[in-house]
């Protein structure tokens, strides 16, 4: 018996709605797109596709781990708590701290921060959603007076134009880019924008695309509101009846088309059109996202863009706003419930002291935190410093994904009491922590998530919860009641929180706050289960929530007028300079989310770029003496990494990219976290993770290796090594910096772990040319290849692992297996470009040569590629 269950994707802040067929096993769930759902109407990205693959239980964390051994609950959340109550009594609640991640659910979420900010006393809860959009909370605080998203996404498909800024949707938010594009495909005259200093594949349905310099977007949008000015497109009406501080933030504005062009190494013909453009339309939507957020002046960058649609009054009303595109599933709900540490809960903050006397009374506590706490890269200073002594993690993987990541592995390493809460096993953070507390994941976890759009949706249960894993709310309740707080944490269940945290955003509100949930005080547990996607305010006066906010010109600020902010542009606090010449972007890549702990387990999803890479120009590239395809070094003031060389003239010279994802589970030197400059913005404190000072080199190993192996293997790995989980297979790329003295024993060494079984050897040798090639066959079956080269290229990989999912191998392919080249007339498909469906470049550039197929829509009809999630449409076009 199967049942069809609704639930929400667990990856971006998109909030695609999921069909979700549960049969008996896990490996019977079948996900589709709900088509009922707003946010998506039934799409789906290669990633949200792929959720299937990810509910395995191989690597799960399933058991309390308590210093390094399996306890039981009892002792691992007396330990817990009596480790922080014990640090709290000696040094003072600022000792401890939690620090969470935009993957809690909004109930997790908030009796997380009730417990440290309301009982603890602490404000020394934030959460990884610092480093991806604190910048438009504060921005939006601002110029609104509330942390309020104007809009909503049917006005992708009413804008006249939309400005992508800072934004990869295609990558970061398909579903999103898809709107867009299908909005564009129905209505032509629809423009976009593209400011970006990449090339990127959102670039491919474009009308202009700005390829600015790294870090001067206030610049750009100074530039637009002067422009708007001296061309009569500000509506002055609007200006004067619902907005203060223009004549001050136009002053500071006081930027040239001339120089902006210099000073964003733009055109300035393009800039005049972009202007024109902004100036002749009405509707305009202006999307942005990390580009603009992660920045030493990322605040300032979010102002610069809602100046400009103040000025317009192109805000609150259909196809109109500026609009932050979260990173996570529930980066909104964290702020909702207080996640970041300046906050305190329902968008109230510690800057007010009756919100601090409010709060207080509604929790009745005595205890209430009373400052803010650390925000995220403070806090991992702090630890490193032996101030806070204790901390949580719940969900997230600190060490990977944080600046200066070596610093925050250090600090986690020294500091004495480490919990950290989480359904998978083995993270770069799980290896640090004294206590492992197993969380249900995606899958098992109940409750709700807000997107990006202010669209609460409920995230449901579709198996019971793995081995011993208990939810987030659970675990930190019973810590909570541990510690003393026994009422307080009473919680039976999620709507009890749920109704809680509605409660409070209504409590004492009469309209004073944006967040205001509170028709949902009382839902029963039937209508909570039944509760669909639902944008807020969801109160008396908006009973069935609302799309668009601020229609009426009034914002949450003292004088209910939207703040202009006079924006005085800053460049990046530090700059490339002789020892490090080049700028380091960091970003997502379409099919692996944040640090990879679940879309590394779809072999699909590691398909599309399989090892940590980093893309510069070619001329940047000859100027450094490195080639496609070799490795290189890349080093910043505060760490390294090594990655596979990519040359793109979408790069712009002097700067360079590489993805965020990979991890010490992965490949050896992939974090890029240990590069990142830990600058942050001064009024959000967000990192600046688009621009650190680098320099790159030839990393020149003496042999490169790669083995396909059905089995994983546990195998001493030598210098560099990047894991890749395939289809039916394990791949292993491989280099070292000294020979080994016999190939044949190494590689066999390698290899080598069945017993018992009939095994085979291939075997090829050519010592003068520094190759050793081996195949192992056990029972007939192709097991394992390892192709080693110490002068020469080694072999694509791609028709090699297709082998993996034959039973047997035929003659002709067994002759020319060591060559690594399918037998004449074989087809190789290449690397892969559509995820969902499996084509890989060569099939695709086959197919359009041998069809003459001109549209993505004709290879779409005659593979199938890009016709699921769409996402790698801009690369079947880059083929075409
Ligand atoms: Fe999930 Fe993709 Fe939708 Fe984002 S766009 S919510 S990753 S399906």
């Amino acid at each position: 018996m199967s049942k069809t269950i609704q639930t929400t994707c667990p990856y971006c802040g998109v909030g695609c709605g999921i069909s979700a067929k549960v049969g008996q096993s896990l490996h019977q769930l079948e996900i589709s797109g709900d088509v009922t759902h707003p946010a998506n109407f039934g799409r789906l990205c290669s990633k949200g596709s792929a959720l299937g693959e990810t509910v395995e239980l191989k690597g799960r964390l399933l058991e309390p781990t308590v210093y390094g051994q399996h306890g039981s609950w009892t002792e691992a959340l007396d330990l817990v708590a009596n480790s922080f109550s014990r640090i709290i009594e000696k040094y003072g609640a600022d000792a401890v701290a939690i620090y969470g991640s935009g993957q809690l659910l909004t109930e997790d979420y908030y009796v997380a921060n009730k417990l440290m900010k309301g009982f603890i006393g602490s404000g020394n809860m934030d959460t990884n959603s610092r480093l991806c959009m604190s910048s438009s909370v504060a921005g939006h605080k601002r110029a609104f007076g509330s942390d309020t998203v104007p809009g909503c996404y049917d006005d992708f498909e009413q804008a006249e134009m939309i400005v992508l800024i800072g934004s990869n949707a295609a990558w970061c938010h398909p579903v999103s880019f898809q709107r867009i594009r299908a909005a564009k495909e129905v209505n032509p005259a629809l423009k976009l924008v593209v400011i970006d200093p990449r090339r990127t594949a959102s670039c491919d349905i474009a009308d202009l695309h700005l390829p600015l310099a790294s870090g001067t977007d206030a610049n750009l949008f100074n530039g637009l509101l002067q422009y708007l000015s001296k061309h009569q497109a500000l509506d002055l009406a609007y200006i004067d009846a619902h907005t203060e501080g223009f004549a001050d933030a136009l002053k500071a504005a006081a930027i040239d088309l001339e120089q902006v062009a210099a000073v964003c190494g733009l055109n300035k013909d393009d800039i005049q059109r972009f202007y024109d453009w902004f100036a002749n339309h009405k509707k305009i939507v202006s999307l942005y996202s990390q580009g603009i957020n992660q920045s030493s002046s990322g605040t300032d960058k979010v102002n610069a863009i809602i100046n400009c649609h103040l000025a317009t009054g192109s805000i609150g009303k259909p196809g109109c706003g500026p609009f932050s595109l979260t990173g996570q599933p529930n980066a909104m709900g964290g702020r909702e419930v207080g996640g970041l540490s300046h906050q305190l809960a329902a968008h109230m903050d510690f800057s007010s002291t009756d919100d601090i006397e409010r709060v207080a009374r509604f929790w009745n506590t005595q205890n209430i935190a009373r400052k803010p706490g650390y925000p995220a890269v403070d806090l991992f200073d702090a630890i490193y410093d032996g101030k806070v002594k204790a901390v949580w993690i719940m969900g997230t993987n600190p060490v990977v994904s944080l600046p200066n990541a070596n610093k925050v592995k250090l600090a986690l390493k020294n500091c004495e009491f480490v919990v950290v809460s989480d359904c998978i096993k083995d993270t770069d953070t799980t290896a640090l922590a004294h206590v492992l507390l197993p969380a249900q994941g995606w899958s098992e976890k109940d409750g709700t998530v807000t997107n990006s759009e202010r669209r609460i949706s409920r995230q449901r249960a579709l198996f019971d919860g793995s081995g011993n894993a208990k939810p987030d709310w659970w675990i930190i309740s019973q810590v909570a009641r541990r510690m003393g707080f026994e009422q307080e944490f009473s919680y039976q269940s999620p709507v009890e929180i749920f109704r809680e945290h509605a409660r409070l955003s209504g409590f004492e509100n009469n309209g004073t706050r944006d967040f205001d949930i509170s028709a949902f005080a009382d839902i029963t547990e039937q209508d909570y289960q039944g509760l669909q996607p639902t944008q807020w305010p969801v109160n008396q006066a908006n009973p069935q929530g609302r799309s668009r906010m601020f229609e009426d010109g009034k914002f949450f600020t003292v004088s209910g007028k939207a703040q202009f902010i006079a924006i005085t542009p800053c460049l990046p606090v530090h700059s490339p300079d002789q020892h490090y010449p080049l700028i380091l972007n960091t970003g997502r890549l379409r099919d692996q989310w944040h640090t990879m702990t679940r879309t590394a387990i779809a072999a699909k999803l590691n398909q599309h770029k399989a090892e940590p890479f980093v893309e510069l120009h070619p001329v940047d590239a000859e100027r450094y003496g490195l080639l496609a395809n070799t490795l290189a070094g890349i080093e910043s003031p505060w760490g390294s990494m090594i990655a596979r060389v990519q040359l793109t003239d979408s790069q712009q010279q002097g700067s360079i990219f590489v993805p965020m994802h990979w991890t010490e589970q992965y490949a050896s030197h992939g974090r890029m976290g240990a590069l990142v400059n830990p600058i942050v913005d001064p009024i959000s404190k967000q990192p600046e993770s688009k621009h650190t000072p680098v320099r790159i080199k030839v990393y020149q190993p003496v042999y490169q290796s790669f083995i396909l192996s059905r089995r994983e293997l546990n195998m001493t790995m030598p210098d560099y090594w990047v894991k890749i989980k395939g289809q039916q297979h394990y791949r292993y790329e491989l280099a070292g910096m000294s020979l080994p003295e016999n190939w044949q024993d190494w590689a066999k060494n390698k290899l080598c772990d069945s017993q018992g079984e009939t095994v085979q050897w291939q075997e090829y040798q050519d010592a003068a040319g520094g190759h050793y090639r081996a195949a192992r066959f056990v029972n007939n079956q192709l097991e394992s290849v390892i192709f080693i080269a110490t002068k020469t290229e080694l072999p694509e990989r791609s028709w090699l692992t297709s082998l993996f999912a034959k039973t047997a191998l035929e003659q002709g392919q067994r002759r020319v297996l060591l060559t690594g080249k399918p037998p004449v007339g074989v087809a190789d498909v290449g690397t892969i470009v559509c995820a969902c469906f499996n084509v890989g470049a060569k099939t695709i550039q086959t197919a359009i040569k041998s069809h003459g197929l001109k549209t993505h829509q004709q290879v779409g009809l005659c593979l199938k590629a890009g016709t699921n999630c769409g996402s790698c449409i801009p690369e079947i076009k880059a083929l075409l």
